[in-house]
């Protein structure tokens, strides 16, 4: 099995398949950059995944390959987000897994928008 993050991108993974609406999602925000919905297993009272519309596999994939267009679209759409769900105060945390050691499961690069709780030191 490839490493997440690494290999080719996979058309068949689970945010390609919602991105084309073949599985649903709790969706919060859309634009022609990113997508936002509700994780489907929360960590913390908001946690929200933000990804791109374009196929990247992994963080190490979309920095290196899209354009910086598409990186701004990108960044601001999760600024946005986390504008919208009024968590500028207190505060959130942003988490991209990449790799095996990073822990990715899902190859379709994304970025983790958590907060509503106060965090502890992040360890891992
Ligand atoms: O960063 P990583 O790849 O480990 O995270 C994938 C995330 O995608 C998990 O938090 C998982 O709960 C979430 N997920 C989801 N909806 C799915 C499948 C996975 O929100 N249908």
């Amino acid at each position: 099995m490839p490493v997440p993050g690494l290999g080719p991108y996979d058309d068949g993974n689970i945010f390609a398949r919602i991105l084309r609406g073949e599985i649903p999602c709790r969706k919060i925000f859309e634009n022609e950059h990113a997508l936002a919905f509700h994780d489907i297993a929360p960590q913390a009272p908001v946690h929200v995944l933000v990804i791109p519309k374009l196929p990247y596999v992994s963080f190490a994939d979309f920095s290196a390959k899209a354009s910086p267009e598409a990186i701004a679209g990108f960044v601001r759409a999760v600024g946005q987000v986390a504008r919208d769900l009024g968590l500028d105060e207190p505060g959130y945390r942003l988490i991209a897994s990449m790799g095996a050691d990073g822990g990715q499961e899902v190859p379709h690069f994304h970025v983790h928008l958590i907060g509503g709780t106060r965090l502890g030191r992040m360890v891992t």
